[in-house]
This record gives C-alpha cells, structure tokens and sequence, in this order.
C-alpha cells in the first residue's frame, strides 16, 4: 500500500502539528517512569493553560472525545438525577443518550439544528428545576458549525447545579474559559482543533464537580473511567489503574507546547482569519452558508452545495484528485451540506486557497 497523504479538512481528525510526527516516534517509557510521570505532570500543566483554569483535577483520559464525555457524565450523575441537556445537533443528543444510560431524568431543551440555544432557556430550566445536577451543552456543535454561548451560565454558579461543555471542537481554536465562564466539568478531544491524532480527551473538574464525585451515593457504573481510580494515579499516589497511553501523552504534551508557543491567542486569532476567509469565499461559488450569523464557528463551516451539485461525486473527486477530504452533512443535511474543517495545524491560509482552487476546479 502507497502511504497516502491526504489534507483533512473535514470535522476531525485533523493533519497534526509537525512537533506531534516527531513526539510519536520518541522511545517508549514505561507508564510509571519517573520522566513520563514528569512529562505527564508537564501536559495537565499545559492543559490547565489552555483551559484557562486552576483546577488540580485536569489531565488527558484515555479515548477520544466521547470517553471524555463518558467520563464526565459517568462520575457526576447518579441514577434518579435530573440533568439538563441543550440539543441543537448530534452532540447534543449523544449527551442525552449517555446521559440516561447513567439512568438520569433528561430534559432536553431543544434548538433548531444550525442555530444556537438561547442560554436563558438552560437557566429557565434549571430555575424550574432547581434539583437539576447539572446543565450540559456543547460549546461548538461539529455536525452543524454553530457555537452556542457558554459564559451566561456562570450564574449557575450559586445554585447546586454543576455546568457540563462539550470542548471537543473548540479548545485551541476558539477561547474557552473554563474557570472565568464558571464551568464546573469540561472534556476535549486531541484530534480537532489540539492537532493530535484521534486518541486522548482532555477533561477538566472544578472543585465542587470533585466535591460532587466524592459524595457519590455508588460508585461510578464505569470502572476504567472512574476519576477517583484514575486520579490515584494521575496525583501523587502514582497508583496503577491502567496503563497509560504513553505515545498518545508525548503527541498531546509536544502539540499543547506548540500551541502554547505561537500563544493561545495568536491560535484564536489565526483560527478566525482563516474561517472568515473561507466564510467570505464560499458565496461567491454557490456555497450558502448554513449556520446562524454570529454563531458561526471558524474552524468548522457547514455550507449548503450549489444548486443541482452532487454531494458524493463531488467529495470523491476531492479525495481521490486532490487529497482533500472534506465531511458531508449529518441528518437532515445528508447529501446538501458540507462540512469544511480548519482545525489547528489546517488553520492556514495556503489551506483555504488549495481547498478554493480544487472547488474552482470541480464545481
Ligand atoms: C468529535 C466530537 C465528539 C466525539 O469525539 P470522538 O473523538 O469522535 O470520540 C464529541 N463532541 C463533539 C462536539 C465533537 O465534535
């Protein structure tokens, strides 16, 4: 088999930092060697600089994104809970079935796909269910390309519901504040905007989300992501839970170092010229944006095709002529809809241009 490169500018994973190549192929240490112990130390340091937070219990989960989401739901829910969860996209409604597999009350509050959740909505319903333990919503909704506004929910920070984000697609292209927005429990994933290959969820724990975990009633249904189990070997105990994945923490702690090289910021700010470039570009070749004006996320555009384009030859011919995957729409928006990620390392002019020109050349 060739070994063939491709541009991934699709939801995730994304081409990761040249620093990760490098990281992936350090010799392997065991997982409870004193200089792996130091340099996963250094990368839940990093991490808590990239989710702007104090928190002590921050550190990357084994699994991608969704064990993250596991991980979160599974430790802070117990069953008979009422949990409060925003929909407005696939996510969403994933958090709403994980949710009641924890054996939760769900309460939806339902937005129409490709438009954001009005956050008074989320503080209505905690208000009329003031025994909810906790309100969930996902910060950047991948299958449509909407942000929803996290920071009005710092109000629930005087209330005994805890606040639960989805980062998965925002941290490290879009601020994320997790301790000035009043988040109380967090998960990420390496393989979007952090430009790491799929495998690692950076989570992040407040500490009333840990007050909450120790008063559990039962032990978590989830045995390999039981934050207490984990953070035995995470803090100082250093005690064995499972083995970690020891490649996975050199990418994730070598792409965090660059990103915190160039400066949150600057990744913020290269994120947002990039998606309004290609925002600005789109229009013009037929492409209609699909997402609510002033929701918009930069590093994930959704775009209704042309009239008359057909969806599936039209991504074969970009993958198979010019390398380039874009995703297709998810639901509603299969076969009308793409999905055009610029991710961390992807977020680049020169990315924008080639991905334009290969449309040009197409469309
Ligand atoms: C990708 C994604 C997930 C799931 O992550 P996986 O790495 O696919 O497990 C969860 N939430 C959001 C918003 C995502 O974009």
């Amino acid at each position: 088999m060739p070994l063939t490169e491709r541009l991934l500018l699709g939801p995730g994973p994304s081409n990761p930092y040249p620093e990760v190549a490098a990281a992936l192929v350090r010799p392997m240490l065991g997982h409870l060697d004193p200089e792996f112990l130091d340099l996963l130390d250094e990368t839940s340091q990093r991490l808590r600089a990239v989710f702007r937070t104090e928190n002590r219990l921050t550190l990357p989960v084994s699994g991608t994104g969704s064990a993250g989401m596991e991980a979160c739901f599974v430790n802070l829910l117990e069953p008979g809970d009422v949990a409060i969860v925003g929909v407005n996209g696939v996510f969403g409604e994933r958090m709403c079935e994980v949710a009641r597999r924890c054996g939760a009350e769900v309460v939806r509050i339902d937005a129409p796909w490709g438009r954001a959740i009005d956050p008074q909505r989320l503080l209505d319903a905690q208000a009329a269910s003031p025994r909810a333990r906790l309100v969930a919503v996902v910060h950047a909704e991948t299958s449509t390309g909407v942000r929803n506004d996290v920071e009005p929910l710092r109000a629930l920070q005087g209330t005994d519901t805890l606040v639960l984000v989805d980062t998965v697609t925002s941290l490290g292209g879009i601020p994320v504040e997790v301790d000035e927005w009043g988040i109380d429990a967090c998960y990420s994933g390496t393989q979007k905007c952090l430009g790491v290959p799929p495998g690692l969820a950076p989570v992040t724990f407040s500490p009333r989300a840990v007050e909450r975990i120790g008063t559990r009633a039962t032990p978590p249904q989830s045995w390999y992501l039981d934050l207490g189990l984990i953070g035995q070997y995470v803090g100082s105990a250093r005690r064995y839970h499972h083995t970690a994945p020891v490649t996975m923490v050199f990418a994730l702690h070598a792409a965090l170092g660059a990103v915190l090289d160039e400066g949150l910021e600057a990744a913020w700010a290269r994120h947002e010229r990039v998606g309004a470039l290609l925002h600005d570009e789109l229009p013009a070749r037929g492409f209609r944006l699909l997402a609510e004006a002033g929701h918009r996320l930069p590093e994930l555009t959704t775009a209704w095709l042309p009239e008359g384009a057909d969806d599936a030859a039209l991504r074969k011919a970009l993958l198979e002529t010019y390398g380039i995957e874009v995703g297709g729409g998810l639901g509603d928006f299969s076969g009308k809809a793409w999905r055009i990620g610029l991710m961390g390392h992807n977020a680049r002019e020169q990315n924008v241009l080639t991905f334009l020109a290969a449309v040009d050349a197409l469309v």
